[in-house]
C-alpha cells in the first residue's frame, strides 16, 4: 500500500505527508505503489510543499519498482541501507534494542552453563534490585528491618550475600574449597572471575560460577521460604540443598550437546568430600 506500507526509509508516508495530505499527490488512501509508478518512472503531480519535494528527491534515489525489476516481495533490512535477504533475529534484536555500556559483571549472571532462573536473581541482586527489609521498612511496608536468616542485623544486599551468619556459613562451606580465601561479596566474587589467575582450571571457573549462582538463589528462597510460609532449614540442611542443586546443574550439563570436560562431576565431588 503506498500510504500505509514501510517501503521507504521514510516510514508509513501516510505519517510522513500528514493524514490531511495524501489529495497533494493524487493517490488514493488505498492505492498500491504500482499506482505511482509507471516504466518511464514516478508519475506524481509537482510538489507544492517542502516535505513533498523532499519526498521526490527520496523517491528518485530508489530503484523504480517495476516488473521489469523482479517480483514485489518483502526484505529484510539489516539498516535502513542494507538489505539482507534473510531474516536473522539476533540482527533484528540488535537494530530494536537500545544498547547500554557492558557491565563487569555480566559474566556472573549470563554465561552459557547457568540456569537462567537462577542467574536472573543473581542478577538482581548484582544490581541491588531484591526487595530486601531495609528497603521494605524505609518504604514502611515491613515494621522491622531485622534479617531473618540470623536475627542479628539489618537485612541487606551485601548482608545477605554474604555477611550474614547464616549466609556465611553456607557460602563459606564450599567456597573455601575453591578459594582459600573465599571472596566476602559477589563483587568480591566476580573480580575473582574476571581475573582468576593462570593456575586456575576451567573447571574450578565453571564450579564458582555455578556455586555462586546456586547459593544467592538459594539464600534468597531460604529467606522467602521463612516470610511467606514460615518454614526454616538449618544450615545442615541448606548446605545438603545447595550441594544437590550445584550436582543437578553440572549432570545437567553433562547430559547436553555442550562441550564440558567430564571431569567437571569428578571435581564437584572432590569439593564436597574435602568438607
Ligand atoms: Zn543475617
Amino acid at each position: 500500500m503506498f500510504w500505509f506500507d514501510v517501503w521507504t526509509d521514510l516510514g508509513p508516508l501516510i505519517e510522513y505527508i500528514g493524514d490531511g495530505d495524501p489529495r497533494q499527490l493524487r493517490i488514493p488512501r488505498g492505492a498500491k505503489v504500482a499506482y505511482a509508478v509507471s516504466d518511464m518512472g514516478w508519475s506524481l503531480p509537482a510538489a507544492r510543499s517542502q516535505r513533498v519535494l523532499d519526498l521526490h528527491i527520496k523517491l528518485s534515489s530508489l530503484r523504480l519498482p517495476i516488473a521489469a525489476h523482479g517480483p514485489d516481495r518483502f526484505e529484510w533490512m539489516r539498516d535502513p541501507n542494507i538489505s539482507v535477504g534473510i531474516f536473522s533475529s539476533a540482527n533484528t534484536w540488535k537494530l530494536l534494542r537500545q544498547p547500554s555500556p557492558e557491565v563487569p559483571w555480566h559474566p556472573l549472571s549470563w554465561f552459557s552453563e547457568g540456569v537462567p532462573r537462577y542467574g536472573f536473581i543473581q542478577w538482581l541482586a548484582l544490581r541491588g534490585r531484591l526487595p530486601t527489609r531495609d528497603k521494605l521498612y524505609r518504604w514502611g511496608a515491613v515494621a522491622s528491618s531485622t534479617c531473618l536468616l540470623c536475627s542479628l542485623e539489618e537485612e541487606s544486599h551485601s548482608h545477605l550475600f554474604f555477611r550474614c551468619n547464616y549466609s556465611t556459613h553456607v557460602w563459606h562451606r564450599f567456597a573455601r574449597y575453591i578459594w582459600n580465601l573465599a571472596p566476602l561479596d559477589l563483587h568480591a566474587t566476580e573480580a575473582w572471575i574476571r581475573n582468576p589467575g593462570n593456575d586456575q582450571s576451567r573447571n574450578r571457573c565453571l564450579i564458582a560460577l555455578i556455586l555462586l549462582q546456586c547459593s544467592v538463589y538459594l539464600l534468597w528462597s531460604e529467606r522467602n521460604t521463612r516470610i511467606f510460609r514460615g518454614v526454616t532449614s538449618t544450615i545442615d540442611s541448606l548446605c545438603g540443598k545447595l550441594n544437590a542443586m550445584v550436582r543437578n546443574c553440572i549432570l545437567s550439563l553433562l547430559g547436553s550437546s555442550r562441550r564440558i570436560d567430564p571431569a567437571l562431576l569428578a571435581d564437584w565431588y572432590t569439593i564436597v568430600l574435602s568438607r
